[in-house]
């Protein structure tokens, strides 16, 4: 299934803005290239997605405890995870437009054409070819491959391009008032370092014994050369991974076991299965001995989401090393003292955002009882992540309405988020709460004053029941936890 569409993306991307979920970063300053802030509604849906992620990992495993390491770590770290050398994408620049782009980006846009075009097998071998010259890291190769396939810069129309170089994607800063080499430190490309290092104190202090896991969320930064497509590929965004120690000689069978785990957890959610796909790597990382990417059918195309890496015990192994100091665990069971193996979960909970929207965006129109046209745009977001799970909308603003609707609202919302509106007639309060991805609405009228009922409304199905005020607390609990 693939349903790339430009058009459906810009109409994400417009209705994320005005619907207050996602603003570009810095807007009044004209922005700053690929950050964003979060605005109301998109600060609730990306903790709820965060709280899902945290509690399937740590609240539902009794071996996974987690971390919230710092973002500036001391350089050497760096140095041992093999960033400083080795975070760095192949790049070229078109001389005419000055255009940068990411030589994988760019192979792949043309493949993209050219499968467009009906030539599927052109495309596959071209994607083949540049597998194995990336794993081979032969710059000179993919320079010819690019001169081979004609292509052409998007922006000038010409192929007048440099050579193929390596760009290091870490921002780095100094630290302290002095600055020097010494002092210079990165923002963290991942969170995953900040759990490596901290491994023997969780251990020990969490009293965890292997096969154990570490889980963090918190912000990552790279200095992406090519940074579009909305929140997909950002300068500073917030990963959710997991690090899960494991015997040495086991780790195949918990990869097996957290590639499967992983993507339960996706369609858990109410994701449909057939909108994810697996992808191995043919190019490993110079960390891992096994790499599978679960990728999301995005309107923007087959995109990855989430990557569970086999990583050895390189980076424990590397950090001893580099640190003098032992990071070992001594496995009582079989008498052995080793560095553990890790197999690592990491999804971005920006790029899990978009695929919410992605998944969620719909605009729909159908015919009314009376013949005409209505139509609406609406949020389909599964209710355990809706920003807004309950809207509380009194029928008039009087007659005591407001007040059965402000005690409905103190029943309700220790238990989930809940919004109350009195303004606008019923149907644009309904359209909104529609836009906004609300699950429920509840309509209070007079008759609710006479006989303790209200109206609630579905978003998926917009049909309407009368229920009695006492049975709607559970209802919406039931779907949204
Ligand atoms: P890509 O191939 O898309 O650059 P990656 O393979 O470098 O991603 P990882 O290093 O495996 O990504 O990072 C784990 C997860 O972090 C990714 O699956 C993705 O969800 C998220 N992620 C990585 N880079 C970005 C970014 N620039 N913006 C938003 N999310 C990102």
């Amino acid at each position: 299934m693939t349903h790339t569409d430009p058009n459906r993306f810009q109409a994400i991307i417009s209705h994320a803005k005005e619907y207050g979920f996602v603003f570009p970063s810095s807007e009044i300053y004209d922005g700053l290239g690929a950050v964003y802030d979060y605005g109301p509604w998109g600060c609730e849906l990306k903790r709820n997605i965060r709280d899902q992620w945290w509690h399937a990992m740590t609240r539902m495993h009794d071996n996974i405890v987690g971390i919230d390491s710092a973002i500036f770590m001391h350089p050497t770290i760096w140095k041992a995870s093999g960033h400083v050398d080795n975070f760095s994408d192949p790049m070229v620049d078109n001389r005419d437009s000055k255009k940068r782009y990411r030589v994988d980006h760019l192979i792949e846009g043309h493949a993209d054409e050219l499968r467009s075009k009906g030539d599927a097998a052109g495309a596959d071998a071209l994607l083949e070819r540049m597998e194995r010259l990336l794993a081979d890291n032969d710059f000179v190769g993919l320079r010819a491959l690019i001169d081979e396939a004609g292509i052409k810069c998007a922006v000038s129309g010409t192929a007048d391009w440099t050579d193929v170089r390596q760009f290091n994607l870490m921002f780095s800063t100094q630290l302290g008032s002095v600055s020097g080499e010494a002092d210079q430190i990165y923002l963290r490309p991942e969170t995953a370092q900040g759990i490596f290092v901290n491994f023997l104190n969780v251990q020990k202090t969490a009293r965890m014994k292997v096969p154990f896991g570490i889980a963090q969320v918190g912000k990552a930064f790279r200095n992406e050369i090519v940074a579009r497509q909305f929140i997909f590929r950002m300068r500073e965004f917030e990963q959710m991974e997991m690090q899960f120690f494991v015997r040495p000689g086991t780790q195949r069978e918990w990869y097996a076991y957290w590639k499967e785990e992983r993507m339960r957890w996706h369609t858990g959610l109410g994701f449909p299965a057939e909108s994810y796909r697996y992808h191995d790597h043919v190019k490993l990382a110079h960390y891992a001995d096994a790499a599978v990417d679960i990728e999301y059918a995005f309107p923007i195309g087959w995109k990855e989401v989430e990557g569970i890496h086999s990583r050895t015990d390189f980076d424990l192994s590397s950090h001893q090393k580099f640190s003098g100091k032992k990071l070992q665990y001594f496995d009582t069971e079989i008498n052995q003292n080793y560095v553990p193996y890790v197999i690592e979960t990491s999804i971005g909970l920006d790029r899990m955002f978009l695929l919410t929207l992605s998944h969620a965006y719909a605009e729909e129109t159908w015919t009314k009882e009376d013949g005409r046209e209505d139509s609406r745009t609406v949020l389909r977001i599964p209710p355990k992540l809706a920003p807004i799970k309950l809207a509380i909308l009194p029928l008039v603003k009087k007659d005591g309405l407001p007040e059965l609707g402000r005690d409905i609202m103190a029943q309700c919302r220790s238990d989930f988020q809940c919004f109350y509106e009195e303004k606008d007639t019923i149907g644009k309060r309904y359209r909104r709460m529609d836009a906004l991805g609300t699950p429920f609405c509840v309509t209070i009228d007079h008759q609710s004053k006479e006989d303790g009922t209200v109206t609630i409304r579905y978003r998926d199905s917009m049909l309407q029941e009368r229920i009695h005020i006492q049975a709607l607390k559970g209802l919406v609990s039931a779907q949204v936890r």
